[in-house]
């Protein structure tokens, strides 16, 4: 069981962040946030996916003349989330400047890396916490190591350089993150923003990073923190990555929301990250978002790829039946369902599962117990173990949670 950081609880849009929440899963769009029509579809898309919260760039004037726009669209397709603003160097401006953005966007971004230098740094850093403030709006203080705030940088340089025993240049970087977080989000309560207005993130893009400055942000303050690596990159290295930073810090109780930065390929499917996003949460058993299917990666035993293509029919059959299922059946998210490949692990992973399946491997009998919590169900043989199976598992979701409007009597069986 994993204890959660003690933290403030802040409200975005309705969604609550905070060590008592359930960690909120959110997401960002890359369409140019001027072109309302293509923004508003890709919110939607990411939505539908499962994103919380989903954040726009709003880095020009015609991207915040934009963003009524982008919420009629989302309000005739009836798509309710709270979209998030992202600014940098002319934030201050453009809040000002479009008020009825800075009325519709539930959180804005601030990077304090990105507001002006010197005495401008704080006017314009001001300025955006006093729309927020006009707004009851909460802000996220988004630092980031490939725009961290220079002077601040410089000045913690000099500082060390003075030590009878200077730390290393990456360690005065890694604690100027957490000083500029924690430093701004102190600037913004002072210029009177609420204690419960307040997420932080310190992005890096490297896991041992990210991992030294959240543990070290984690002690110096009680704001919810927002994770994630920043460029994580493309295909397995992005996932690979943003999956071993933020799990490392989720097992030490860190984090309330988390963002998996993946860059598409060309023309990819941008819901990736939301997916990746649910499953460490779901990996973590933190959270539940899709009924798991466990299945063995297969050896020697199993001569032929039958089982893989069960465990394939399997999943996908879940992941389609799931929309019609989560409307339908409450809880049905938690279902977990085994198959394996042989007769080694094959009967003991199956009883941890809801419902398990073990394959004949090389040399077996061709039959296959299914176990359903727990106990020997069903030996299935023959031509339609695939359809059977399926059959099987149905059935137990039809019997084992409620249907959606008897909530109140809602039990999951396990
Ligand atoms: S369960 Fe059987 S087939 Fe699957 S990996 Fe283990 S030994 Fe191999």
């Amino acid at each position: 069981m994993i204890k959660r950081r003690k933290t403030v609880q802040v409200d975005v849009g309705g969604v609550k962040v905070g060590s008592d929440c359930p960690i909120m899963v959110q997401s960002m769009t890359n369409t140019d946030t001027a072109d309302a029509v293509a923004t508003a579809s890709q919110v939607a898309e990411l939505a539908l996916a499962g994103s919380e919260v989903v954040r726009i760039t709003v880095n020009t004037k015609e991207a915040a003349a934009a963003v009524p726009e982008i919420f009629e669209r989302l309000d005739k397709m009836k798509v309710r989330v709270p979209i998030v603003g992202d600014f940098h160097f002319n934030g201050h401006l453009l809040l000002k400047k479009y008020p009825e953005c800075a009325k519709l966007l539930a959180k804005y971004r601030i990077n304090p890396g990105n507001v002006g230098f010197g005495r401008s740094h704080d006017d314009n850093f001001r300025q955006m916490i006093e729309v927020a403030i006009e707004n009851d709006k909460p802000v996220r203080i988004g630092v980031n190591w490939g725009s961290l705030d220079q002077a601040l940088l410089a000045r913690m340089m000099d500082e060390n350089a003075k030590l009878a025993e200077p730390k290393t240049a990456d360690e005065v970087l890694m604690e100027a993150m957490v000083c500029s977080g924690v430093e701004s989000a102190e600037l913004a309560e002072q210029y009177g923003l609420g204690h419960n207005k307040i997420i932080i993130s310190a992005k890096v893009s490297t896991v041992q990073s990210l991992v030294a400055v959240y543990r070290n942000l984690a002690t110096r303050c009680d704001y919810p923190l927002h994770l994630g690596l920043t460029e994580a990159g493309m295909g397995t290295k992005g996932v690979v990555a943003s999956t071993a930073g933020i799990s490392i810090l989720l097992a030490d109780g860190i984090g309330d929301t988390i963002r998996v930065s993946l860059t598409p390929r060309p023309g990819g499917d941008r819901t990736e990250e939301v997916k990746v996003a649910q499953q460490i949460l779901q990996s973590m058993g933190l959270r539940s978002f899709t009924p798991q299917v466990t299945a063995c990666p297969g050896c020697g035993r199993t001569t032929s790829t039958f089982f893989q293509e069960l465990a394939e029919q399997i999943q996908s059959y879940l992941a389609k039946q799931m929309n019609e299922w989560r409307s339908s059946y409450l809880g049905v998210e938690n279902l977990n369902v085994a198959v394996m490949g042989c007769v080694v692990n094959g009967p003991g992973e199956s009883k941890h599962a809801n419902i398990g399946i073990s394959l004949p491997g090389t040399g077996e009998a061709p039959r296959a117990p299914v176990f359903v919590d727990g106990k020997l169900f069903n030996t299935l043989q023959g031509a339609n173990i695939a359809t059977d199976f399926i059959t099987i598992v149905d059935e137990y979701v039809r019997t084992h949670y409620s249907p959606v409007e008897e909530a109140d009597s809602f039990v999951v069986q396990k």
